[in-house]
């Protein structure tokens, strides 16, 4: 565990955030947590916006420890979007992860294990590393010839600043770094102590005036943050997997005893003021398809120190436990229920409808006439937000391909034609189900 090593992976976390919800950059409410009609993505909703900004700031007070939150509602009611506006709302280094029910069953471990990959990948972990960094302007270079037979390269590099002029002693590295940036005497760099990495700033101080204003000192100390999670570093330390298993998503099962071993050097790192913890949000959908075991699973992890803030949600009303013959409320039972602080979402109107799908239109880059506008709500109402949403970017390329600047009616038409929404799938499967027998 000395040497833990942690590289800077917050890039997949912000691909996973562009998609269905990139819209979405906060709850949109204002300072009193009144949330605007439209603002920062959201569009509506209000009741349901007011309720999660007072959530937001029972998380930000840290008194949310060991609840959770439910939102309740319709499918396509803006359940994962809230989620994701609170997860917003927290910053931008704030981990975000959604995971639906039915996937802990298809994962190939087990179902308290995916729950627990779930949880750390909610938490984030802010690494703060100091390093010296030194700025000048390079007066002269001198790189002596490799003798034969080592590959050692030596030299030395004359820095001048404001103050005074320094002579560095070269190895291989800097060397390499001086020529792939391809600098030369009069430019201005900064050379980063931990790495021994040369940048090159830019060209010389020729008037005295920049050199001033570049406010060249001899050696500075810039912090440099990492954010990665908690299951980053779990799968990085796992001896059994490595590294490159957070690029194929194939992490496996990690012992306790890493995951163990992990949370004390974290606790350590922060006690050091090394790190620090960022509760992320963890939101799990369609909640009532996880069973007994998940629900005891999820009732202790709430317990944890390390513990996410959850969100879960539901599109049932009073259903089956599953693996029970219990009844209950969302199909949840009634001790993690105590817990839980419920918020219900309720359908568009077509105002809103509309809105929402100008906005995912600028999103996606694709402009609409009013006409073709007017079509989509009505699809949107009579269909679902989803598949009207889904329209905009297929209806988008069938417009580019008759090399047209703007969605007309007949191009969400022709889209409508040729994807089917629900209600119509399964129509049509009704209808030639005989065929589809055997
Ligand atoms: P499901 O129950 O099917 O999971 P959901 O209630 O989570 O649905 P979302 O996925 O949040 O619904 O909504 C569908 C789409 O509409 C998403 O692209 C979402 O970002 C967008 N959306 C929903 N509500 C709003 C809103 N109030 N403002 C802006 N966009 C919204």
């Amino acid at each position: 565990m000395a040497n833990t090593k942690v590289p800077e992976v917050r890039d997949i976390t912000r691909i996973e955030r562009i998609g269905a919800h990139s819209h979405i950059r906060g709850l949109g409410l204002d300072d009193a947590l009144e949330p605007r009609q439209v603002s920062q993505g959201m569009v509506g909703q209000l009741a349901s916006r007011r309720a999660a900004g007072v959530i937001l700031e029972m998380i930000k007070d840290g008194h949310i420890a060991g609840r959770a939150v439910l939102i309740a509602g319709q499918p396509g009611t803006g359940k994962t979007a809230i989620a994701m506006g609170i997860a917003q709302s927290l910053g931008p280094d704030t981990p975000f992860t959604a995971l639906a029910g039915s996937e802990i069953f298809s994962l190939e471990m087990s179902k308290t294990e995916a729950l627990s990959q779930a949880f750390r990948k909610a938490i984030g972990v802010r690494i703060k590393e100091e390093t010296e960094i030194i700025e000048g302007e390079v007066v002269e270079i001198q790189i002596d010839r490799p003798a034969t037979g080592t590959g050692a390269k030596v030299g030395k590099l004359t820095l001048k600043t404001t103050e005074m002029e320094t002579i560095y002693d070269l190895g291989n590295k800097m060397i390499e770094s001086l020529s792939k940036e391809k600098i030369q005497a009069g430019d201005v760099i900064t050379i980063d102590k931990a790495t021994g990495k040369i940048s090159k700033l830019g060209r010389s101080f020729t008037r005295a005036r920049d050199y001033d204003a570049m406010g060249a000192q001899l050696q500075k100390r810039k912090e440099v943050v990492h954010t990665v999670s908690l299951h980053e570093i779990d799968v990085i330390n796992s001896r059994t997997q490595g590294f490159l298993a957070l690029f194929s998503g194939d992490t496996g099962e990690i012992k306790s005893e890493v995951r163990e071993q992990i949370n004390a050097k974290v606790c350590e790192w922060r006690e050091e003021g090394k790190a620090e913890i960022i509760p992320g949000v963890l939101f799990i959908d369609e909640v009532h398809m996880l069973d007994m075991e998940c629900f005891s699973f999820l009732n202790r992890a709430l317990e944890s120190d390390l513990s996410p803030v959850l969100i879960m949600a539901t599109n049932r009303g009073i259903t089956r436990i599953r693996g029970t013959n219990y009844q209950s409320p969302h199909g949840i039972p009634i001790d993690l229920l105590d817990r839980l602080l419920i918020i219900a979402t309720s359908p568009y109107n077509e105002k809103e409808t509309r809105q929402i799908l100008k906005i995912r239109c600028e999103e996606e880059d694709v402009e609409l006439s009013e006409e073709a506008h007017t079509v989509l709500t009505r699809i949107g109402m009579e269909t679902s937000l989803r598949y009207a949403i889904q329209l905009i970017s297929t209806a988008g390329l069938v417009c580019r391909k008759r090399k047209g600047t703007e969605v007309q009616v007949e191009d969400i038409k022709r889209v409508y034609s040729l994807f089917l929404d629900e209600a119509r799938s399964s129509q049509y499967m009704k209808e030639y189900q005989d065929s589809f027998l055997f």
